[in-house]
């Protein structure tokens, strides 16, 4: 039985007859010209995984083991099954693919349809190891999506120059950028929004000093044991291929957008001239001024308004803004006072209303640029998270009747709340949720977390971003038929499950959530590997290194400390640790030398090195709750030197590796996304009181917005 990711709506199975072949013999029906050589383009990129099949456009001589594949321009004698409801969708991007009697019938009516036809082709070809020819089975699938846009939100400048310079996707090249892209064909994604928050990846003639070239930073260098300090810069300025990876994304009908702040750190801009940063009131505490520009000062609009040409000009097809995460306006030079916080009843309105008058100015230039590209806003995040239904009417009010919204709530609320969005936005402008469970794991120091079970009591917890709740949320949004959904996959290393939630949730949403897991799999893996993967990801327990009461530094994504009580779970995760570091090592094994799927052996490498730290994290908490309870000075710094230990032996792991681990601080403000750096200056503080080092290390800027969690 067939187990195709994303689930397709009608999936009829014959009587199990199989063929077997060597080649495909391709031949096109009613299609137009135009369409038929970029089809056979994507038969080539996507059947290329099958080394030894040889495919041919139609052949005419006779040849052994042939397998003839129709490819039909025409739905309509399928409009019925599909039924009115989704006849739109169904003739966007449906497809139906018929086995039968040593043959294969495709048909299609528009470009997306034909390529999510070939899409669940290769998932039908399969290939058993001790056999020369491939094969297929009789089946009958009609299939589309219950959801228009399905898109994936990554990251390709994520804080960079903030909180951090180059980790996961954001150090990819063209390259690796193909691959993911291919990939996200395979599972019929629509849409990436690529996060460009920080300094710009793309060159910038007009402000040269805001884009990511030559950054100061220091890498571990394993030859001589020490860091060296180096100048990075973004792929994309070294080699650019924006344009090359926009073009590449379209022949797959998969659209580009950018994803950027509306004044959130919009480049190097407020780190290079730290004058034109908002004004802070007298004696505040608040650290994040980096964030947000005053916008009471020209150049400093004359720059914003550059940047989103800029963006513009790229060729994207369309913008995303980002409100500040932070819940309030901060700025308090005089005019911003008179102009945004003298006339709001809150500081939250002063930054909605400072907002609003930015996103009308932007939105014109985008448009001037391009009347075609498309815009979306994430913003009215903050608490209260319900909202009032006139509220909702004002905010619809305030803003351009196209402007997209790639934000609506679905975490800490009833599901009538994203119901009342819905209402007021209408069903076409809503194109996303609060789904950001993987962005949480993204701020996990690369440990790696998906299930609400892999973390210390989880439900004692204040944030509760996990896979479960994202995929809850998909489900809504199918249920009310809304435009589109996003997922985020700010780190793809270790977490692809995230990425087949994304894909299968926007397509059917069907499956409940234990079968999901389970089917998506056995549907990439295989049945032989399913067990053993499932085993892994759901057991791994991840214990965050700030997690330890001598860690002082706020970390809102992971707030409970261990104690007492928590020993006999980490005794029962030491105890499971070998045996799911064998599993571990077999599915390595396995897959590097599996040409289909050795594209995830990167992915079980990051989880090991995950796994082995920690086993190290076990021992740092043992010892830390020691340290808590130890009543004797000699006791304390005994257990300080052991917490003191485990730190490096598990920095050390992390060292093995990773690129990007060392402490940014070009903000002003100290830091490094691991907790390392900040765990060993509190203990060097404690054992060398005469040699203080005062300066915190923060744990990641992008947490700084949530410190109220
Ligand atoms: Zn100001």
């Amino acid at each position: 039985m067939y187990k195709i990711l994303p689930h397709p709506k009608v999936i009829k199975n014959y009587e199990n007859k199989s063929y077997s072949f060597k080649t495909l013999n391709i031949k096109f029906k009613k299609c137009k010209e135009t369409l038929i050589e970029k089809i056979k383009e994507i038969i080539k990129i996507k059947l290329e995984v099958y080394d030894s099949l040889n495919f041919d456009f139609d052949l005419n001589k006779n040849v052994d083991a042939v397998l003839e594949i129709n490819i039909n321009y025409g739905l309509d004698s399928y409009l019925q099954v599909a039924g009115k409801e989704y006849e739109n969708l169904f003739k966007l991007q449906g497809y139906v693919i018929d086995v039968k009697e040593k043959k294969v019938n495709i048909y299609f009516n528009d470009y997306r349809g034909a390529i999510f036809s070939i899409s669940t082709l290769k998932q039908l070809i399969c290939k058993k190891v001790d056999q020369p020819n491939y094969y297929i089975t009789e089946v009958f699938i009609l299939d589309y999506p219950e959801i228009e846009k399905r898109s994936l939100s990554t990251t390709f400048t994520w804080y960079a120059g903030y909180g951090r310079v180059g980790f996961d996707m954001q150090l990819w090249g063209f390259k690796q950028w193909k691959e993911f892209l291919e990939l996200s064909s395979d599972y019929k994604i629509t849409q990436l929004n690529l996060c460009m928050y920080g300094y710009w990846p793309f060159e910038f003639e007009d402000f040269p000093e805001t884009v990511f070239r030559d950054f100061k930073m220091k890498v571990w260098n394993r030859e001589s044991k020490n860091w060296l300090e180096i100048k990075y810069t973004h792929p994309n300025l070294v080699n650019q291929f924006l344009s090359r990876l926009i073009e590449y994304a379209h022949l797959f009908g998969i659209d580009i957008y950018t994803y950027i702040g509306l004044n959130s750190y919009n480049g190097g801009y407020s780190n290079v001239h730290k004058d034109k940063r908002m004004k802070l009131p007298p004696n505040s505490k608040f650290i994040n001024d980096f964030d947000t520009l005053c916008l009471s000062n020209d150049s400093t609009i004359k720059y914003l308004r550059k940047c989103v040409q800029r963006v513009t000009e790229l060729g994207v097809d369309g913008i995303i803004f980002e409100e500040s995460e932070e819940s309030f306006w901060f700025c308090n030079c005089d005019r911003c006072k008179d102009r945004f916080i003298n006339t709001s009843p809150s500081l939250a309105e002063a930054k909605h209303k400072a907002n609003y008058w930015l996103l009308s100015i932007l939105y014109t230039d985008i448009k001037s640029v391009n009347p075609h590209c498309n815009i979306g806003l994430r913003a009215w995040r903050e608490a209260p998270l319900e909202k009032e239904m006139d509220y909702l009417k004002k905010c619809e009010e305030s803003m351009p009747k196209d402007v997209s919204l790639y934000w609506a709530p679905g975490l800490y609320v009833e599901e009538n709340e994203f119901k009342k969005w819905v209402e007021v936005f209408g069903k076409d402008r809503i194109c996303a949720r609060d789904t950001e469970a993987n962005a949480i794991s993204a701020c996990n120091g690369r440990l790696i977390r998906i299930f609400k079970d892999n973390i210390l009591r989880p439900d004692d917890e204040t944030n509760q971003q996990h896979i479960h709740n994202d995929l809850k949320q998909h489900k809504g949004s199918a249920a009310l038929r809304v435009k589109g959904i996003n997922g985020y996959i700010f780190e793809f290393y270790g977490l692809f499950m995230y990425f087949f939630l994304h894909a299968n949730f926007g397509w059917d949403s069907k499956l409940e959530e234990e079968e999901f897991y389970d089917y998506a799999i056995e549907s990439v893996f295989g049945n032989d590997l399913k067990d053993d993967i499932l085993y892994v990801l759901k057991n791994l327990f991840t214990i965050h290194e700030s997690q330890i009461s001598l860690f002082t530094s706020e970390f809102p994504f992971m707030r409970n400390k261990v104690n007492k009580d928590d020993v006999l779970r980490i005794h029962k995760a030491q105890e499971l640790w070998q045996d799911i570091e064998n599993k571990i090592l077999k599915i390595k094994d396995i897959i590097k030398n599996d040409r289909k799927l050795n594209i995830y052996y990167k992915h079980f490498e990051k989880i090991e090195n995950s796994h082995r730290r920690s086993k190290e994290i076990y021992e740092l908490c043992l010892n830390a709750i020691e340290y808590d309870n130890a009543k004797i000075p000699e006791k304390k710094i005994k257990f300080l030197k052991l917490i003191d230990y485990f730190n490096e032996s598990d920095f050390d792991i992390a060292k093995e590796l990773f690129f990007d681990i060392g402490i940014i601080d070009a903000s002003g403000i100290r830091d490094s996304m691991f907790p390392y750096h900040e765990l060993k200056r509190v203990i060097n503080n404690i054992l060398n009181p005469d040699s203080k080092d005062e300066k915190q290390i923060y744990l990641g800027v992008e947490a700084l917005g949530w410190l109220w969690l």
